[in-house]
């Protein structure tokens, strides 16, 4: 596993963050501004920018990425939920450490409808 980089929110929070789930080279945390009633990221311990560099992950574990997030879901007693990425500054990426939205609730139409206006 390569080192976490010094500079990254994410790498920082994978390390020492409150995870509601997490397993080898995955964790799960609460959004800190959340767009729906739950509202959790998945982030791998692995640090790669973007959904785009996905090939730096070996096969094994971008299919135990797969399953982290089903399994996030799960614990979270999510029966119905969104699994989001947003990939590139124009899509709405923040923050540059490959995550994944799980998003399950009635959603907070006011807060996204702010975020995408944000991204135009
Ligand atoms: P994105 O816009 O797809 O890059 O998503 C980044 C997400 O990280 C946003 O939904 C933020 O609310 C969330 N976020 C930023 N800082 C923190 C933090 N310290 N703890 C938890 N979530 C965070
Ligand atoms: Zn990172």
């Amino acid at each position: 596993m390569p080192l976490p980089r010094e500079d990254c929110l994410f790498c920082g929070l994978v390390a020492d963050g409150e995870h509601v789930h997490s397993a080898d080279g995955f964790v799960a945390i609460h959004d800190i501004n959340p767009v729906a009633e739950t509202h959790l990221l998945v982030l791998p311990q692995r640090h790669v920018d973007t959904f785009k560099e996905v090939a730096a992950f070996p096969d094994d574990e971008a299919a135990r990425m797969l399953r982290f997030v089903s399994e996030t879901a799960k614990v979270a007693g999510l029966e119905n939920y969104r699994v989001l990425v947003n990939v590139g500054a124009g899509a709405g990426q923040t923050v540059f450490h490959l995550h994944w939205h799980v998003l399950g609730g009635r959603p907070d139409t006011e807060r996204i409808a702010r975020a995408l206006a944000e991204t135009v």
